[in-house]
């Protein structure tokens, strides 16, 4: 069922003040596929891409590059960017931690990579393995080679709006960190709600302090999770601000809906459904994107937490029992 068969426009007129278009940056087969307790077979991976593209999306991180000892899921990066099949119009950066990730990434015939770096002490420890001032000495070379190249490189900002062991972070050291990585040559900065408690009078703060020292909105991403059902609200405050590039995965892939410690990516479903009713144009087929995602689903043994999908994709409701995440 879509928007029209329940009499409802397929689009309404454009909202005044908010951006005329967005770029949906599609995160589901490196952050969604990368969080599944299952290996997925590559040639299943190169489909999910494949199908996503024709749905319409034109960003598509596509894997990453680190080490297959900590990121399993996702070993097999070189295989499927080898089996990918480029369209026109299309982009498939990938995720690369360090040096010899970049290594790996470049001789694969990547073309545009993203680093995570941390806004907080305590996740640069784990999931660095080192200090918040450390992690710009390790991805100083990776962007300076990147960038000597003519690769765009994005960079993440994990844990933005708060920080699970050391609670609220002190805006100054988001736009801190924030600037360090822009000043390295980050093409795009994409401040995340890794642990999805942001609320939109956060996210229109922590916008407007970017702004407030310089760096432009157009330079600027939002990468929320709905573990307290905040990501479209967050993200309806970010288009407010003017920003024009939003992540998502489709059907919800990423984090565990089961698990209480995981934390779902907004799906990329919803979102089209919002921006559609703003009259924002985004380039994506609801349907095709729809039916992707209940493949997906199957594919995967468990449903999706995509409230759209839910309500579009009846049958994303696998006939297997409820997915057990290790
Ligand atoms: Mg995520």
């Amino acid at each position: 069922m879509t928007a029209r068969d329940l009499g409802l426009p397929d689009r309404y007129p454009a909202a005044a003040g908010l951006p005329a278009r967005v770029l949906i940056w599609e995160v589901g087969a490196r952050d969604g596929l990368q969080n599944e307790p299952t290996l997925v077979p590559v040639g299943v991976k190169v489909e999910f891409l494949d199908r996503l593209a024709a749905a319409g999306l034109r960003v598509l991180e596509a894997t990453s590059f680190g080490h297959p000892r900590w990121v399993p899921q996702l070993a097999d990066a070189a295989e499927l960017l080898r089996l990918l099949t480029p369209r026109e119009g299309v982009r498939y950066p990938v995720l690369v931690p360090n040096e010899r990730g970049l290594d790996r990434a470049v001789a694969a015939g990547a073309s545009e990579i993203a680093i995570i770096a941390s806004a907080t002490e305590s996740f640069a420890h784990r999931n660095l393995n080192r200090s918040l001032d450390a992690q710009f000495a390790m991805f100083a070379p990776v962007l300076s080679r990147a960038t000597a190249d003519g690769l765009r490189v994005r960079g993440y900002l994990s844990m933005c709006f708060g920080d699970p062991w050391e609670g609220a972070v002190p805006l100054k050291q988001v736009l801190s960190v924030g600037r360090r990585l822009l000043e390295l040559g980050c093409d795009q900065l994409c401040l995340g709600d890794t642990i999805g408690v942001a609320t939109p009078g956060h996210v229109g703060a922590v916008l407007e302090g970017f702004i407030r020292v310089g760096v432009g909105v157009d330079a600027l991403a939002v990468h929320f999770h709905d573990t307290y059902g905040q990501a479209l609200a967050n993200t309806f405050a970010a288009l407010c601000a003017g920003v024009s590039c939003v992540d998502a995965s489709a059907g919800g892939l990423g984090g565990c809906p089961y698990a209480e410690s995981a934390t779902g990516n907004l799906a990329t479903e919803d979102l089209v459904w919002l921006l559609d009713g703003l009259g924002i144009e985004h380039g994506v087929d609801l349907n095709a994107l729809v039916h992707t995602s209940v493949w997906m689903a199957h594919q995967l043994g468990r449903p999706s937490p995509s409230r759209v999908l839910a309500a579009l994709g009846g049958s994303s409701r696998t006939t297997n029992p409820p997915g057990h995440c290790s």
